[in-house]
């Protein structure tokens, strides 16, 4: 049997020992340690003097989140989309507001951290061309209401939500924009208003 060391009072990264815990299942020693964070965590002396055992665990956050940084991903589009997503729900102050939290959509509590939202955009289909989009737009930015897919597929899908029919011509508020020349947001907001075909199309062609 190696000697004992007294690791008491010893410093290995941001752990101060306190006291000895026991034997772990491989006998050897095990040490009671206070984290700088306030935390405690029971550690084998062989981890703490080898230095694979620096925090209770917090250290590694801090270090994935400087990892992040440090591989720049501040100044990547998908950071920029994660910012922008915030911006509209949560700052009153940004002029999509009104559309997003002003509206009471919310973001799943985890994305309000980058890096859970890293790794869901990454393990659902994240591209560099894509944006987020909602598939109920009325719901949250959330796992389960959110997809990764191309502008153009984002701006169809809003167009055919809206189909519009006018004498027997059922055509989507876009078309009808096209043909009649009113713009969309119009015709949009009409419908929102609870305005009938008749009365949004009706004008041009009277
Ligand atoms: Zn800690």
């Amino acid at each position: 049997m190696g000697r004992l060391i007294d690791l008491s009072g010893k410093r290995f990264g941001r752990l101060t020992v306190i006291e000895r815990a026991g034997s772990n299942n491989n006998k050897s020693a095990t040490w009671r340690c206070r984290c700088d964070c306030g935390k405690e965590i029971v550690t084998s002396g062989r981890l703490l003097q080898n230095g694979s055992t620096v925090s209770c665990g917090c250290n590694k956050a801090e270090k994935a989140s400087r990892r992040l940084r440090k591989h720049g991903m501040s100044g990547t589009l998908l950071y920029e989309i994660w910012c922008s997503m915030k911006s509209r729900c949560n700052r009153k102050s940004c002029k999509d507001y009104p559309n997003y939290g002003g509206r009471g959509i919310t973001i799943f509590p985890e994305w309000n951290e980058f890096e859970p939202f890293y790794r869901w955009s990454m393990e659902n289909g994240y591209a560099k061309h894509l944006t987020i989009d909602r598939k109920n737009v009325n719901g949250n930015y959330e796992p389960d209401n959110c997809q990764w897919i191309s502008n153009s597929e984002q701006s169809k899908n809003r167009r055919t939500t809206l189909k519009i029919t006018y004498q027997g011509v059922t055509l989507t508020a876009m078309e009808w924009s096209e043909k009649t020349g009113i713009k969309y947001n119009t015709i949009k907001s009409w419908l929102n208003q609870g305005k009938t075909p008749e009365q949004i199309l009706g004008r041009r062609s009277a």
